[in-house]
């Protein structure tokens, strides 16, 4: 079954299967995991697919700054994928 993965840096999406190291062909950063697979992924549409990428980017940025402000604190808050 192929995975979704998202940029975090770029936010372009990427399917790939069975690669737990995936990196955007874009930027090379490492691609996470998004919460749905390619079944669900197809089924999406443009919007949704748009929206999810937006709050996917706010996530991002909120925990960005998170992470710069208390870096101990990571391990426990760093577990939303
Ligand atoms: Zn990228």
């Amino acid at each position: 079954m192929l995975k979704i993965y998202i940029c975090p840096e770029c936010y372009n999406y990427r399917m790939v299967s069975r690669k737990p190291d995936a990196i955007c062909l874009h930027c090379g950063e490492r691609l996470e995991q998004c919460d749905f697979d390619y079944g669900v992924y197809i089924n999406m549409t443009e919007n949704e697919r748009n929206e999810y990428r937006e709050n996917y980017k706010k996530r991002m940025l909120a925990y960005g700054e998170k992470v710069l402000e208390v870096k101990s604190k990571e391990t426990s808050e760093g577990t939303f994928l």
